[in-house]
């Protein structure tokens, strides 16, 4: 209700409500358009990081592919994220065990952390610039309990290898200017891209290698024919010998069965306007990547130019237009940062990440088709992983993930819309409230 007040009649009215990082986004062809006809070996449906991956593996493999997408190339999450590169994944390592037995939990934990080595082999050896830079991340702990919580883990992620630092309270200012949190803990495996510049690389590697695409063009329909499928779209028909569904949080009615295990839920992002580098960087002095430890969460960074902030969160749990989530960022960032309470905001946009109901993503088949989904919002190292795997596997080459692994289930009742979420979200949102310590 306070974001919509402030929407109405503050400075968040008409803010462009796409992507900050589409300034650099991957240009349309005019071969994309061409009608959809002919044979394939492999059709990909999506062309995020995970389609755009696995057709890269493919191409190279000798194998001739063809990328649908319903709208322009990237425009799901893979252009609309944070950049934010991390190794980990929703659940910790003490419920991954919790959850499966212990080989399958350490093997899912240490392929989430190889993840960011793939993602940085992959980005050097195509000759990708999309600014990445290794520079880790900062869990900011919200209330005192949560900075217990994070020192346990991090005894836990000792034992494993991982290497973390915990930062008290009192040190805190060597990573973040912000009075609100109770200390943190830094992790090294992690940094920061640029979304957008990724995706076109991925897409001029794709190209190179021979990958065809089609953009603005929704797969309505897909069939089993013979010994393939064929795959009806609303420009003409394609027989592709093998399938991969990479659509993850935008899985749309025509595909019924992947959408049933998939939550989509917004998450919103602001950027701000250009301000002097010196005293963004005095607000986030290593530079890192920022998550706080709510359950509703706020991530943040710096641009890659380190000209503006970057601030996203969950801000709502109903579709609420870019105006209001302006403002309710803007809000949410001026208290973590004071100082930027009057920065002007230049561009608030969207996207949806895809959750599943056991918190991991899962890699497998389903009728013969392929697929990657439910990232849970870390997808950006995860995704483009599992898209190579799935190559790998069409190939006959590399050994099986153990996201295969993961149990893939929905729920009675549950056709893709989820009517639940205001409800869990406003759950978290008191679950966080009674968690702080009240001053
Ligand atoms: C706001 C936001 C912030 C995020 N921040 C981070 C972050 O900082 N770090 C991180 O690791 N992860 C982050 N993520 C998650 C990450 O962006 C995703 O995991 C990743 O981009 C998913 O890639 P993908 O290729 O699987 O799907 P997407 O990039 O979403 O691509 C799916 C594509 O499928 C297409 N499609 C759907 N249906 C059809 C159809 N019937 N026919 C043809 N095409 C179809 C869509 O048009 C879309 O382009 C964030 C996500 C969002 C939304």
């Amino acid at each position: 209700m306070a974001g919509k007040t402030l929407a109405r009649d503050h400075q968040f009215q008409n803010i462009p409500n796409t992507p900050y990082w589409w300034q650099s986004r991957e240009t349309v062809r005019p071969e994309d358009a061409a009608s959809v006809d002919g044979s394939y070996d492999v059709a990909v449906i999506g062309s995020g990081y995970t389609g755009l991956s696995a057709a890269y593996r493919l191409a190279s493999g000798g194998l001739s592919v063809l990328v649908i997408d319903a709208e322009d190339l990237g425009f799901g999450a893979s252009t609309r994220n944070g950049g934010m590169v991390s190794g980990t994944l929703k659940l910790s390592h003490k419920e991954l065990c919790a959850a499966y037995d212990r080989d399958t939990a350490n093997a899912l934990f240490q392929e989430a952390q190889d993840s960011v080595l793939f993602l940085e082999r992959s980005i050097a050896e195509k000759g990708i610039a999309c600014d990445y830079q290794r520079m880790g991340m900062y869990f900011a702990a919200y209330a005192p309990k949560h900075y217990d919580a994070l020192a346990h883990e991090a005894e836990e992620l000792a034992a494993l290898g991982v290497e973390t630092q915990m930062v008290p309270q009192g040190a805190q200012r060597g990573e973040l200017a912000s009075d609100i949190y109770y200390g943190g803990r830094t992790t090294v495996m992690a940094g920061g891209l640029h979304p957008a510049k990724y995706h076109a690389g991925l897409v001029a590697a794709c190209r190179a290698a021979g990958v065809e695409f089609r953009s603005r063009c929704r797969v309505q329909r897909t069939a089993r024919q013979g010994g393939g499928y064929v795959l009806s779209t609303d420009r003409g028909s394609v027989r592709a010998d093998q399938v991969i569904v990479a659509t993850n949080a935008y899985t749309d009615p025509g595909m019924p069965w992947f959408r049933r295990r998939v939550i989509p839920i917004g998450s919103y992002i602001i950027a701000t306007e250009q301000m002097d580098p010196m005293d963004l960087r005095a607000l986030i002095p290593a530079a890192r990547m920022i998550q706080d430890t709510k359950r509703n969460l706020f991530y943040y960074r710096l641009s890659p130019d380190g000209t503006r902030m970057i601030f996203g969160g969950r801000t709502s749990f109903r579709p609420i237009s870019s105006d209001e989530s302006a403002a309710r960022l803007h809000a949410a960032m001026s208290t973590v940062f004071p100082s930027l309470g009057k920065a002007r905001v230049e561009h608030s946009w969207t996207g949806n990440v895809a959750f599943t109901f056991q918190k991991l993503p899962h890699v497998g088949q389903h009728e013969g088709i392929h697929f990657a989904l439910g990232c849970c919002g870390q997808g950006v190292a995860l995704m483009s992983y599992f898209g190579d795997c799935i190559g790998g596997r069409i190939l006959g080459r590399g050994a099986e993930t153990a996201f295969a692994r993961t149990r893939f289930t929905t729920m009675p009742g549950y056709a893709g819309h989820p009517w639940f979420l205001p409800v869990v979200g406003e759950f978290y949102r008191l679950l966080d409230w009674l968690e702080r310590p009240k001053s």
